[in-house]
């Protein structure tokens, strides 16, 4: 597995505070009075899509299942063809080996960071066969613009030393260091991805952009859900538990991987019920909602990161995968 990770510049790993000015609306504790994206309560199967593009060149078929991406997104890329033996796609310096699935040719991710720039990337996937001959195919994917909110965060005086730049850093490089490890094996099942607590009020979104006391500007790195102090949270896919431990920001923590490139992690957390190393089933507890961390009060923040970048949660669990 080849994963490069980028570093981005200014992501952070925020979650909420005592007073949340969100523009345009206000925001009280964990919670804000955002629009809520409908989310099913219980997973439902999500049908697979046509793709938006076929490319056929050769010996082999590229299927690209999205006509663009915005910042932050995931999208998912196909190839078929007799005697492929493997496949991989560069993009923006970066090199992401696509995954097998039995009779099914071979899948791969192509996340975005929320902080790539917005234009048009040239996509070139490298493909190889049994026989040692390799083609590449060339395509263009548009990066859109994320559309991100702005939020002005006021933390309490006895929390305003987690406005810091230097424990973000140290934060985000563990976190680095947990995705780079990537498994090979595909451990989600067909039911695929679900919210962590079923049915949970989506409050502050992915991506906005956040100023801490006037003086510090970083990024959300996931989504906030609303949720009491003690309230179970469940994995969102079955996967292996590789982190459990205290954070600085986001406090008690336990992060998921689901393989090829793709974790999740679960935040703030009272009690963990789970411990590294533990193979975990879909929808399995994996501890309480807390408020430890950068936090004023109990919620939880759950984040997505597919080949080394955080990326919109709900996005990747509503679109398609092979499963
Ligand atoms: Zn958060």
């Amino acid at each position: 597995m080849h994963v490069s990770l980028k570093r981005p510049a200014l992501i952070s790993l925020i979650c909420l505070s005592v007073l949340v000015s969100l523009l345009p609306v206000t925001a009280q504790d964990g919670g804000t009075t955002m629009p809520t994206p409908v989310v099913p309560a219980t997973p439902t199967p999500i049908p697979k899509p046509p793709p938006t593009t076929v490319l056929t060149e050769e010996r082999a078929t590229l299927e690209v299942y999205f006509a663009s991406l915005e910042q932050g997104q995931t999208g998912l890329l196909h190839v078929m063809g007799d005697g492929l033996a493997g496949a991989r796609l560069s993009f923006a310096n970066t090199l992401v080996d696509f995954f097998s699935m039995p009779d099914d040719g071979y899948y791969g991710f192509l996340s975005i960071s929320m902080e790539q720039t917005a234009r048009n990337y040239d996509l070139d996937v490298l493909v190889w066969y049994a026989d040692g001959t390799r083609q590449t195919i060339s395509t263009k994917i548009e990066v859109v613009i994320g559309g991100f909110i702005k939020q002005v965060v006021t933390l309490a005086p006895d929390k305003s030393y987690l406005a810091d730049p230097e424990l973000e850093r140290n934060e985000l490089a563990k976190f680095e260091s947990i995705f780079s490890n990537v498994s090979p094996d595909k451990l989600w099942d067909a039911s695929g991805f679900q919210m962590p607590i079923p049915g949970g009020e989506l409050t502050s979104p992915f991506g906005a952009f956040r100023n801490f006391n006037g003086t510090m500007d970083t990024r959300h790195t996931g989504w906030d859900i609303r949720a009491t102090l003690g309230q179970p949270v469940m994995a969102s896919a079955a996967g292996t538990v590789v982190y459990t431990g205290f954070m600085d920001i986001h406090g008690n923590v336990v992060v998921v991987d689901h393989g090829m490139g793709v974790f999740t992690t679960y935040n703030h957390f009272s009690q963990t019920h789970v411990t590294r190393g533990q193979t975990i089933t879909a929808g399995q507890v994996l501890g309480l909602v807390g408020a430890t961390g950068r936090t004023s009060g109990a919620h939880f923040h759950w984040e997505v990161a597919v080949n080394g970048n955080f990326v919109d949660a709900v996005q990747f669990m509503n679109m398609w995968k092979p499963g």
